[in-house]
């Protein structure tokens, strides 16, 4: 496993990797969310490579930048395992050069849920995939479903964009308790850990309803909020019912949806979602 750091140095290893070439873009502090989506590479790819940086465009000046974990050694130790063949770990001036004055913006799909709560979140994300893109030239490349508006952000630049790059989308990755992995857990006390897992619960209960034949829209919303109000210490910032691919709010009846959430607990900001789809609750009721 090639480590590598500096831009000119990266382009000389991808020439030489055999393709196709699959991409794990993440921001480190390496958790089996993460390994989930360099073990499908892995499993598609003869070649694998994993950047790790944490983006401070995506980031905005009120958020957790500074605080936010990092453990390169123990993100390589456990990518060597998986026997990838190139990690590139940039600084900050081989993404960002002296002078950097040009972004990457996806309109319409940035606007709601993430994008309205992380002003300049997803230009963020956006521009550096982007780069990602353009220097690893890859065949493939690896989101989770945990980062869905990501996920589908992405798509949309990749499809706009002519990128020549498969998405894929993998599961998110649970704790037993279904607390979705996530970086940010470490921030939690003890106690907000605990009560950490009512996002997953709440997506569960929209999730049961609409199995059972709830199709509205509020009615899902309703659902969600309600296992919410149960956790004091949980305090929702959105809950929402869109359209998968648009991301848009969706109103009385729905036959597919995004249930998606964002909740404080504590200081700590905590997203999860689940997609709800007719054509499998009539596969799970028959
Ligand atoms: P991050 O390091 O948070 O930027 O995440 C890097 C990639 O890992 C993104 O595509 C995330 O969606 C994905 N990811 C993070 N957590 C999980 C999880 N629990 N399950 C699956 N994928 C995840």
């Amino acid at each position: 496993m090639k480590v590598v750091e500096k831009l000119d140095e990266l382009r000389r290893v991808c020439e030489d990797l055999a393709r196709p070439l699959g991409l794990v873009p993440t921001m480190g502090f390496l958790h089996e969310g993460h390994l989930s989506l360099v073990r499908r590479a892995r499993e598609e790819c003869p070649s694998v490579a994993v950047s790790i940086f944490v983006n401070p465009a995506q980031f905005s000046p009120q958020e957790d930048l500074a605080a936010y974990p990092r453990d390169l050694g123990r993100d390589l130790a456990l990518l060597e395992r998986e026997e990838i063949e190139v990690v590139w770990t940039p600084r900050l001036e081989d993404v960002y050069p002296p002078g950097f004055q040009t972004w990457v913006t996806v309109e319409g799909s940035t606007r709601p849920l993430e994008g309205a709560h992380r002003p300049g979140h997803f230009r963020g994300v956006t521009t550096v995939v982007a780069k990602l893109f353009h220097t690893f030239q890859p065949q493939k490349a690896y989101f989770g479903q945990k980062d869905a508006q990501q996920a589908a952000v992405v798509r949309r630049m990749t499809a706009d964009l002519d990128f020549a790059v498969e998405v894929v989308v993998c599961p998110t990755v649970r704790e037993p308790d279904g607390l979705a992995m996530s970086s940010r857990n470490v921030y939690l006390t003890p106690e907000q850990r605990q009560a950490a897992p009512v996002l997953h619960r709440a997506l569960a209960a929209a999730a049961e309803a609409f199995h059972v034949g709830e199709r509205d829209a509020d009615g899902l919303r309703r659902r969600m909020a309600g296992v919410l109000a149960g956790v004091p210490l949980a305090r929702p910032q959105y809950v929402s019912a869109a359209d998968p691919d648009t991301l848009e709010e969706l109103h009385g009846r729905v036959e597919r949806a995004l249930l998606s959430m964002a909740v404080f607990v504590g200081e700590t900001r905590l997203i999860d979602n689940v997609v709800v789809e007719e054509s499998m609750s009539r596969r799970v009721e028959e």
